[in-house]
């Protein structure tokens, strides 16, 4: 079997759930092991670069410096890269289609002044196209864009899409509030923002980034019911099999832009998963476990390996199925377990892999978020 129906897809249109499982069961019927390995070959998926500040002088961990930056784009253009629109890419995976080998998106998130400054030349100098995901209460501020600075970059090659009005924790409830009363504050967040950018740059694509790349379950379903695609900040390539609520970017800030790397995530290839239940990333686990199911009868079972806070993970097999602890406690906030598998490559051909990523989100032990 292999994933023929996103959740997203199915979760979106529930009434027709029966018609789905009869075309579900007769697409697992037709899904030979020689299909299966096509789609392996075949699933090149969408490499989304996910950028900060570039700039010499803002907090390292969100930035890439300018010289980084350069090296990226001269990468991509000197090794037959295209650089896509990143709504168009969408359209594209949600229909079904693939995309060309060596398939990259652009993304900016924030809307920092340095995007404009910095980054908007060096990309019209490549003739690049590219997102920049806006929280829009903070347009026009200091160290923000402006509007009017917005639509120039509009008219060579830039699209704006959605990061909430103010930047919130979405899985976050304020203190005292009732799950129905959090649900109303983030549609507004997410509906809201999307208003703004219609209204000021007539800008309607329906793409929202998760601000810290955080979500949970629910907001994975408020993404469904509300029509959108979501990006998070677990790295990966995108596919068309994947959980449109939920696609990875790979984050370019700091020592994850590294120039040594870069070559191996733009290179990656979306890991061949069976379709499974959505994971909760918020975990009261001291080392939680993820479950993977791959398909495929080709592939390098036992070269996958997974990495954690604290190292290698622990990993045992069973046929194609794997469960995978990491090694020592999670600590409090963000982390992920990080999973490659090399890729069958013909022999002289550059070595690529198979990527995936999982976000876990946990508290302190005296119950609050972190960081506050
Ligand atoms: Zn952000």
């Amino acid at each position: 079997m292999y994933p023929v129906i996103s959740h997203s897809q199915r979760d979106s249109v529930p009434n027709f759930s029966s018609v789905l499982l009869v075309v579900f069961g007769l697409k697992c019927l037709i899904a030979t092991s020689a299909l299966a390995s096509e789609l392996n070959q075949t699933d090149y998926g969408l490499v989304i670069l996910q950028y900060h500040h570039i700039d010499d002088d803002t907090p390292a961990s969100t930035s890439t410096t300018p010289a980084v930056f350069r090296e990226h784009l001269k990468y991509l253009a000197d090794n037959d890269y295209v650089v896509i629109d990143l709504p168009t890419a969408i359209t594209r995976l949600r229909s079904g289609q693939d995309l060309a080998p060596r398939t990259v998106a652009i993304t900016f998130d924030d809307a920092f002044d340095s995007i404009y400054q910095t980054a908007f030349p060096m990309l019209v100098e490549h003739d690049l196209p590219f997102t920049v995901f806006v929280s829009t209460d903070y347009m026009n501020r200091p160290h923000y864009m402006t509007t009017a600075q917005m639509r120039e970059m509009q008219s060579q090659g830039a699209s704006f899409a959605n990061h909430t009005k103010s930047h919130i924790h979405l899985q976050r409830y304020l203190n005292g509030e009732m799950e129905a009363e959090w649900e109303t504050r983030i549609r507004e967040e997410i509906e809201g923002a999307e208003q703004v950018l219609i209204g000021q740059l007539a800008e309607n694509h329906k793409l929202l980034a998760y601000p810290y790349g955080e979500y949970n379950l629910r907001v994975l379903q408020i993404i469904d019911d509300l029509g959108y695609t979501a990006f998070g900040q677990q790295s990966g390539p995108a596919s068309r099999h994947g959980d449109f609520a939920l696609l990875p970017r790979f984050p370019m800030g700091g020592p994850y832009g590294s120039i040594e790397q870069f070559p191996t995530k733009v290179s990656s290839r979306p890991m061949p998963l069976v379709e499974t239940a959505r994971l909760e990333p918020f975990t009261d686990q001291a080392r939680p476990i993820l479950n993977l199911s791959l398909y495929g009868d080709r592939l390098r079972l036992h070269q996958l390996a997974c990495f954690a806070p604290g190292g290698a993970a622990a990993i045992t097999r069973d046929g194609s199925q794997f469960t995978i602890r990491g090694p020592e406690t999670l600590p409090a906030g963000r982390s992920r377990y990080n999973c490659t598998m090399p890729v069958r490559v013909t022999p002289g051909s550059p070595q690529t892999y198979h990527w995936f990523s999982q976000l876990w989100l946990k508290k302190l032990d005296d119950g609050s978020w972190h960081p506050g």
